[in-house]
């Protein structure tokens, strides 16, 4: 399950920012994934209360946002919103799109203490 090791890198993050920050306890993460980025929210809430265990961020809360997938089509030139990647475009059925946007798994914001 590749969601726990995304978790790790998620809890790297929490540690380092912690000593650049000086705080000491994470009370919510704030995470934004895009909708083809390939993650399942609900595998990635699983690994995030496992990993976090003993950590700064054990009683932390994990809010998901999620972002929608974006395609520029070179069919039909135009922008278009993608469910999953290699779907085809909405408006033409062409497959040569360029995803713009969702791809990203990124923390957006932190609440500590
Ligand atoms: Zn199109």
């Amino acid at each position: 399950m590749h969601e726990m090791s995304l978790c790790e890198g998620i809890l790297g993050v929490l540690q380092q920012q912690a000593k650049q920050q000086n705080y000491q306890r994470v009370k919510t993460v704030f995470l934004e994934i895009g909708a083809l980025a390939g993650v399942e929210p609900d595998a990635l809430r699983f690994s995030f209360d496992v990993v976090m265990q003993g950590t700064l961020a054990e009683q932390a809360r994990l809010e998901i946002l999620l972002v929608p997938g974006e395609a520029w089509c070179l069919g039909c030139g135009t922008a278009v919103t993608v469910q999953q990647l290699y779907d085809a475009c909405p408006n033409c059925g062409s497959f040569q799109l360029q995803i713009s946007d969702g791809q990203q798994m990124r923390i957006k914001e932190l609440e500590v203490e």
